[in-house]
This record gives structure tokens, C-alpha cells and sequence, in this order.
């Protein structure tokens, strides 16, 4: 874009025809060519500036509120009542509130099509759903990427996937990629929180690292609700939701029954889609 800006500022002083002017047309067309390039080129770096100076300064977050309703896209259900209970993955500063996803906005997810088992995004896709479910929030899928595994993923990457936060990335990896997969860890999943201006921090986007062998092993086995079982465990961290002693739970350490979220698991991920509308990040 900025080649071809430069490109049309030298080609209007370039070539003039200047036969039909009469007595000092040389002068005339001198001081012509300073006011056009005086004015294009102030132009080019006025339009050009903030562009670059948002580039150069580093700056790792999308303008605020891409995206955002004005109010909860979805409705979170009433709190079940049941067995089991839960916990979460960090609070606020008040000790009172979890930090959560902001609900007037949806949870954009992408799979990773490198190393993806065949049925493996119509699993993600089955999970995702019901995590969206149980906790009210609005996800939407953009599709597969090309993006590469990485412990240690930018939450912004302009050049990827615009001038928005980075997608929730869902990947079926191997230990090289992704190091805490090594042993018997079948499934890692966390999001990114940022600081609104009050302190009150909200998930912006998230990651779900899936072991890639030990998943199709799964599929090999006929165990796919348990492999389901294992996205939806990592959905439930990537929501806020922390680990529980109960292994009737989704959120045990063992990844729960197979049978999706359980009470408990429900009770936490309903107050996860209670967030705060946070247009300000
Ligand atoms: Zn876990």
C-alpha cells in the first residue's frame, strides 16, 4: 500500500504538458509540482502515521470493544441444583468474582489443521457446543488455521487474523510442540486475561492443546465420548473453571465420566456466563 501511494505522488509531477502556457511556464509548473508534493506527501504521513506508529511502538492489543453488543449475546441458564461442586481458575482482586469471558461478546475459535485426526473438528465442534450451552456464552467458529502450535501463542496477531483479539486456538499436538504433554497429560487448556482500566481482568482469548496420539488412541479404542470428554475438560479451564476432588465431575482431574458436564461442573459454568460487558478492552 505504501508503494503504490508513493508510486502516484511521483507520477503526478512526471509528465506535464505545458505547450498550450505562455510566458514563464517553467516557473509555474515548479511551483506547482512543490504544492503537489508538498500536499501528497503530507497527506501520505498523516494517513500513513498511525499505521505505523501503533507498529513500531509495539502496542499488543486490538483497539477496544471489536466485536462487542451491547448487551449478554446469549443467557446463561439458572444454576442446577445437584451433586458436586466447583472451583475456579483465578478471581478477581475482590476475592468475590471469577475472572470469565466477556459475554456480550462471542468466543471466536479456530482448530489447527496441522496434525488434526480425521472426525477430529466435528469432536471440537461437538464440545464446543456444549460447553456454550452449560455456560450461556456464544462461541463462532472461524475455521481451520495453518497457525502452529505454541506454549508460548501472542493473544494478538494482527497479521493472522486482523485487528482482533487472536481466536481461542484448539490443536491437536505432539510433546515436541507443546512440552506439558509429555507423561500421561492428554489435555492442557488456559486462557489470557487483560487488565480493564478498574483492574477487573477478562478473558480475551484462550488455548486448547490436545495430545494428538493418545487422542486417536481414543478414537482407535471406540472411546469417543471419552475423547469428547477430554475437549470439554479443556473448554472448561479455557472458561475459568478449576480443577474439583470429585471425579463424578467433568473438572476432576481425571476428566469426569464421559457424560459431559455434571452438576457441579453446570453450577460454575453458569456463573462463568455471568461475566461483565467490558467494551472498554
Ligand atoms: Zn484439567
Amino acid at each position: 500500500m505504501q508503494a503504490m501511494r508513493q508510486g502516484s505522488c511521483v507520477r503526478v509531477p512526471g509528465r506535464h504538458r505545458d505547450t498550450a502556457h505562455r510566458g514563464r511556464p517553467s516557473a509555474w509548473v515548479s511551483a506547482a509540482v512543490v504544492v503537489v508534493l508538498t500536499v501528497t506527501v503530507a497527506l501520505w504521513l498523516w494517513q500513513a502515521r498511525p499505521f505505523d506508529a501503533r507498529r513500531m511502538l509495539g502496542v499488543d492489543a486490538p483497539p477496544a470493544g471489536i466485536g462487542a453488543a451491547q448487551a449478554p449475546l446469549g443467557a446463561p441458564p439458572t444454576l442446577p441444583g445437584g451433586h458436586g461442586g466447583y472451583t475456579f481458575m483465578a478471581m478477581q482482586g475482590s476475592g468475590t468474582d471469577p475472572v470469565a469471558y466477556d459475554p456480550c461478546r462471542p468466543i471466536h475459535y479456530t482448530t489447527s489443521a496441522v496434525g488434526l485426526p480425521v472426525g477430529g473438528d466435528a469432536l471440537v465442534r461437538e464440545a464446543v457446543a456444549t460447553m456454550s450451552e452449560a455456560s450461556g456464552l456464544r462461541f463462532v467458529d472461524d475455521g481451520l488455521t495453518d497457525e502452529a502450535p505454541d506454549p508460548d501463542r501472542d493473544p494478538y496477531q494482527p497479521d493472522r487474523y486482523g485487528d482482533r483479539w487472536a481466536p481461542l486456538y484448539i490443536a491437536f499436538a505432539t510433546p515436541d510442540q507443546i512440552p506439558r504433554l509429555s507423561g500421561s497429560t492428554v489435555g492442557l487448556g488456559g486462557s489470557t486475561p487483560r487488565a480493564a482500566g478498574d483492574g477487573v481482568l477478562v478473558y480475551v482469548t484462550g488455548s486448547v492443546w490436545l495430545d494428538a496420539q493418545a487422542m486417536t488412541d481414543l478414537f482407535a479404542a471406540g472411546r469417543r465420548d471419552s475423547a469428547r470428554a477430554v475437549v470439554e475438560h479443556e473448554i472448561g479451564h479455557v472458561l475459568g473453571l478449576g480443577h474439583v476432588s470429585d471425579g463424578t465431575q467433568l473438572m476432576s482431574q481425571t476428566g469426569g465420566a464421559g457424560a459431559g458436564p455434571a452438576d457441579g461442573d453446570r453450577r460454575g459454568l453458569a456463573v462463568l456466563g455471568r461475566g461483565v460487558c467490558r467494551p472498554d478492552l
